[in-house]
């Protein structure tokens, strides 16, 4: 039987969940679901100074907008540390690794020698094979025995085969002379003592794989199956930075954005199947697959989150988007929905979520329900209600009383207004949408009037007419 499929994401936490991170999580958390394996995450927390509390609490509030959600407990890697010593201890006992005593100031000079005459500034540590009889009482660090001659592969499962000159990897040190180990050790013990089969992750950690096999090969330990994706670029194709706009998730949570369409678009940011491009998380899983991740960096684009984001929405239901809108509102710092609120909205997203972009065009659509009387014209729809038109709509009104309130009842009827007034029906419908929403943005007056219903359209008009 194959052995069951285990990914984790290892975030640093830096503050926030960045887009590149979230998209490795994501292609972890695919894979895992695909091949019914576990998804499991670890914050790699080992530099104290830099994280706290908040800063993990940010990657948890990121991972679970996106849904996805990790198998078991969270795992710190500083709570490790006991193992991660043990493990230096193992491979030192096993000749595997060997203590170094030289300062850092002995290392350095090796290094400025070393330059001076052209040759490879990698440090090669005397202590290597010295006789433990010789062992200054002193502090040291651990370093493990890399191979000196002779090529490491990495068999990634993007990236192809890549070969690494062993003469280019150091003794790299596993545990400090202050007792602390090295992030390259901790990586590894996590690795396998969490099971992990298979480590997705981006290829700026291509380099790291190779030193890491080290650790693996000295503790004779499975090596994971590696698959390092490319990094995303910024629109321009330049490396990501601050100036691409927004890089923590929460920015584009904060814009709007159903999380199922943040998902599709960052599966799209480096994988693909087929022409495949709006699609449901259910089929991403049943599709995912290391071969679809492409050699490329893949590049950020505005325009199509927006436009995916679009088809998510008219896609999804109409309760899953009132209570992500909810959700979107608290995140944005934006007053929230008051319960007939709520459920106006969603009595009004059948003609609200058609070509809305994002849960901001929803809401401002949306105006119309959400505000109650007297209804305030924004400056646009202000220029619409003149004295023309309120002569118009109080005309209009007495025939609105009589209707029964259905679309074809009112369209029938407006239709026949218009055209005893001579004029076309937009020329009735602008101050009219004016009058029932204050805005020029809303959906058509029917829809308008069939949601809000008879008395609060006729309030609304009266307050216009006789104002
Ligand atoms: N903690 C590393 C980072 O945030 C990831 C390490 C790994 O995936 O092996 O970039």
């Amino acid at each position: 039987m194959p052995q069951p499929v285990v990914t984790r994401f290892a975030p640093s936490p830096t503050g926030y969940l960045h887009i590149g991170g979230a998209r490795t999580a994501l292609f972890n958390w695919l894979y895992a679901k695909a091949e019914g394996g576990t998804f499991l995450l670890r914050i790699e927390d080992t530099d104290l100074a830099r994280s706290d509390a908040d800063a993990t609490a940010a990657i948890f509030q990121g991972l679970r907008w996106l849904g996805l959600e990790w198998d078991g407990d969270a795992v710190s890697q500083s709570a490790n540390r006991p193992r991660h010593i043990e493990v230096a201890q193992q491979m030192l006992a096993a000749g595997t690794a060997y203590k170094c005593f030289a300062t850092p100031e002995e290392i350095e000079t090796a290094r400025e020698a070393a330059r001076a005459e052209g040759r490879s500034t990698l440090y090669r540590s005397p202590w290597r094979d010295a006789d433990p009889a010789t062992h200054p009482d002193a502090s040291f660090a651990i370093r493990v025995k890399a191979p000196l001659d002779g090529t490491t592969v990495i068999a990634d499962r993007v990236q192809g085969d890549v070969t690494i000159r062993n003469d280019q990897l150091d003794d790299m040190i596993v545990l400090r002379s202050d007792g602390t180990p090295t992030y390259m050790l901790a990586v590894v013990v996590d690795d396998h003592d969490m099971g992990v089969t298979h480590v997705i992750r981006g290829d700026d950690h291509l380099n790291n794989a190779a030193r890491q096999m080290l650790v693996y090969r000295a503790m004779g330990w499975d090596v994971p199956v590696w698959a390092h994706i490319p990094l995303i670029h910024g629109e321009d194709g330049k490396k990501l930075s601050k100036r691409h706009g927004a890089l923590g998730v929460h920015e584009y949570q904060a814009q709007g954005y159903p999380a199922a369409a943040m998902r599709n678009y960052l599966a799209r940011l480096g994988w693909g199947h087929g022409n495949d491009e709006v699609f449901t998380t259910e089929q991403a899983i049943s599709w995912f697959g290391l071969e679809g991740i492409g050699k490329a960096p893949a590049r950020l684009d505005a325009k199509k989150l927006a436009h995916l984001s679009g088809q998510h929405i008219a896609m999804m239901d109409d309760a899953a988007l009132v209570s992500e809108i909810a959700e979107y509102l608290q995140v944005a710092g934006l007053p929230a929905l008051a319960e007939d609120q709520a459920r106006d909205l969603e009595n009004a997203m059948y003609c609200l979520k058609d070509r809305a972009k994002s849960f901001p065009d929803i809401l401002e659509k949306a105006h119309f329900c959400l505000t109650s009387r007297p209804i305030e014209p924004d400056s646009k729809a202000a220029k619409l209600l003149d004295e023309a038109a309120r002569q118009r709509l109080g005309e209009l009104t007495p025939h609105l009383q009589d209707a029964i309130w259905t679309r074809d009842d009112l369209e029938n009827r407006i239709a026949a207004f218009a055209e005893q007034q001579g004029v076309g029906l937009g020329k009735l419908a602008q101050p009219l949408r004016a009058v029932l929403a204050g805005r020029t943005a809303t959906p058509s007056v029917f829809d308008m009037m069939l949601v809000i219903g008879r008395e609060e359209t006729l309030a609304r008009l009266a307050d216009f007419t006789s104002a």
